[in-house]
């Protein structure tokens, strides 16, 4: 009876905090998962904490996947001059008159320092290119202080492992948990794949930016709050994206051949070549 007392307890406090509702079906085994009325998942709960706190009118968002109640409160808050939702799967997304298509395995005509935000959960591992060339052009594409808001599924014990072709439906459940999915992390050699990369943070807790009755209230279990997992959120500024070359400094009024570019002595060696530009990749 008392633990009975205790559930019953757990989901009155259990709310939608994108849409409101109070209603929550299982989903994949998941207890009270899904939101019923705009079937937000744990993840998708989780990344709303983070985007309401930080998007503001004026932001400019760049947002792949779009999950529909995320959706219908960023075109609350941005009007669509300032929201860009993209995903190649338009007929997916029928609720959205003003999708675009682009494709993440062709950024090289993406502006620069254009985002504030680019937003997206559970996208990297479908996308079926060398996931440094998308993270490239995705950290580029932020302005100086934007902020890239993603979840990608990072799971305990299996190592990194990526195949774009010759893989059937069937291997690809195996290897990569779902049919269309081209690549899995792992936490074991996460910092010789993303780590490669991404400037990723060491000490992953929830509790740093939200409390336990946010987190509870949300319906994010307590397993997800520490460490890097499949329901992590990750809040990476342009240059902890490690690819990406650090602006030269502005030449000094003494001295302006492209000889005296370079930065100043103590600057690391990722900076010295900069003179060749950040726009390499464009
Ligand atoms: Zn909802």
């Amino acid at each position: 009876m008392m633990r009975w007392a205790g559930e019953l307890r757990e989901l009155t406090k259990l709310h939608c905090n994108v849409c409101g509702y109070r209603t929550f079906d299982d989903f994949h085994g998941r207890k009270n998962a899904m939101c019923r009325a705009c079937g937000s998942l744990e993840r998708t709960r989780f990344l709303w904490l983070h985007l309401d706190k930080l998007v503001k009118p004026g932001h400019r968002v760049l947002h792949f996947a779009p999950e529909r109640g995320i959706y219908k409160r960023l075109t609350e808050r941005l009007d669509s001059e300032h929201y860009t939702i993209s995903d190649i799967n338009a007929g997916w997304y029928g609720w959205a008159a003003d999708l675009q298509s682009i494709d993440m395995t062709n950024l090289d005509d993406l502006p620069s320092f254009e985002f504030d935000f680019i937003v997206h959960s559970h996208v990297l591992e479908h996308i079926p290119c060398n996931e440094a060339y998308t993270l490239f052009h995705l950290h580029r594409a932020l302005k100086k202080d934007g902020r890239h808001i993603f979840i990608i599924p990072i799971r305990r014990g299996r190592y990194y492992d990526c195949a774009y072709n010759g893989v059937d439906h069937r291997e690809r459940e195996r290897r990569f948990d779902q049919s269309d999915h081209v690549r899995i992390f792992g936490l074991e050699d996460l910092d010789m794949s993303l780590g490669k990369l991404l400037e990723l943070p060491q000490n992953y807790d929830a509790l740093d930016q939200f409390s336990i009755e946010q987190l509870t209230g949300i319906g994010l279990p307590e397993t997800y709050w520490k460490g890097l997992s499949v329901n992590s959120v990750l809040n990476l500024g342009r240059h902890d994206m490690k690819l990406l070359l650090k602006e030269p400094p502005p030449p000094s009024p003494s001295t302006s051949t492209s000889e005296t570019s370079r930065p100043a002595a103590g600057d690391t060696s990722i900076d010295r070549s900069s003179s060749e530009g950040e726009e390499k990749g464009r």
